[in-house]
């Protein structure tokens, strides 16, 4: 029987038999203690490709942008994000509910970035009527699209000229590093703080690391503790996150030329409605034309959920090619 493939998300990916040999010779320890090896060097390693002092090894991707705007922000102030940013539209309201912290959003250009001249008019002045501005919340990639080292150079300097910190969901950056030949670090020394998903593209099953100075993480990790999220012998989880980071960084660009083959063979069967951003594509076409796609891929074991697809380490170059010819064939 031929096994489904599932372009729903980049977070299916099952642990393959080395992460899973890596996880289970783990040394572990209590991590709230401070005595988890395998924690401390994961910390330590994604800090160092990151250019960063020092790291946190955090449960998920929310949950580490939760921590990283209740450290950067305090109530009443404000961070500006994207209209559809994760921290703002994905998270449940989190900063404002938890950290009494409030969104300005601004909708992302085209191209995934936001307009530094849009984000400047919307910084407030210091005035009793408004919230204190605070800080800039950037996500790279976004929606696929991969931004430029040298776009966050300016956001720094604009950042700097009015006293304000950057944070960058980094959920998916080594996609953006892989597509732009950028290093991490270049994207590192225009941010204070970073995250980045080991649960997405990098194919471990659970963890998030966001790292930034030795000050800025050690009250992130008091902040982590408050939220539920000290986790004790966490080295078990924190070798798929090490094992990712060795293995899964490079191959990345496979990702990204499956979803290059998918949607050329989607575009030629529905032309112009198809793009294709580092390992998203994007059918944009009608509801109903959308569910009798859902249904024929279905047909043929393949796993789609709506306008949205999305390529992995459990997307094979043949599997990329079942489904082209399922979308040719249409
Ligand atoms: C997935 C994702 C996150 C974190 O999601 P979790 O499921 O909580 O790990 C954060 N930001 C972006 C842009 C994401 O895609």
């Amino acid at each position: 029987m031929t096994e489904w493939i599932d372009l729903r998300s980049d977070t299916v990916t099952q642990p393959g038999a080395a992460m899973r040999e890596a996880m289970m010779t783990a040394v572990v320890g209590d991590d709230v203690y401070g005595e988890d090896p395998t924690v401390i060097a994961l910390e330590a390693e994604t800090a160092r490709l990151l250019g960063k002092q020092a790291g946190l090894f955090i449960a998920s991707g929310t949950q580490s942008n939760l921590v990283a705007l209740l450290t950067h922000c305090q109530r009443g102030d404000e961070y500006i994000a994207g209209g559809t940013a994760h921290t703002y539209w994905y998270e449940a309201g989190g900063a404002a509910s938890l950290g009494g912290i409030q969104p300005q959003t601004l909708p992302f250009e085209n191209d995934g970035t936001l307009d530094l001249d849009r984000i400047e008019a919307l910084i407030k002045p210091d005035d009793v009527h408004f919230a204190k501005t605070r800080l800039l919340c950037f996500e790279n990639t976004q929606a696929g699209s991969p931004a430029q080292a040298d776009y966050f150079e300016r956001a720094r300097s604009l950042a700097t000229k009015h006293g304000l910190a950057i944070h960058l969901d980094g959920a998916r950056l080594f996609n953006a590093c892989v597509a732009t030949g950028c290093s991490a670090a270049d994207y590192g020394r225009h941010c204070d703080s970073v995250s980045i998903c080991l649960s997405k593209g990098l194919g471990a099953p659970v963890g998030s690391v966001l790292v930034g100075t030795h000050s800025f993480i050690k009250q992130a990790r008091r902040w982590r503790k408050m939220v539920g999220g000290g986790m004790r012998q966490a080295g078990i989880l924190a070798a798929a996150g090490l094992y990712a980071l060795e293995h899964h960084i490079d191959r990345l660009g496979d990702d990204h030329a499956h979803a290059e083959l998918i949607a050329k063979a989607a575009s030629s069967r529905y032309p112009g409605k198809v793009s294709h951003r580092t390992n998203m594509i994007f059918v944009d076409i009608d509801k109903t034309e959308m569910a009798q796609l859902i249904e024929r891929m279905a047909a043929a074991q393949i796993r789609v959920r709506g306008p949205r697809w999305v390529t992995h380490l459990d997307i094979s170059a043949d599997d990329a090619n079942r489904v082209s010819e399922v979308l040719r064939s249409g």
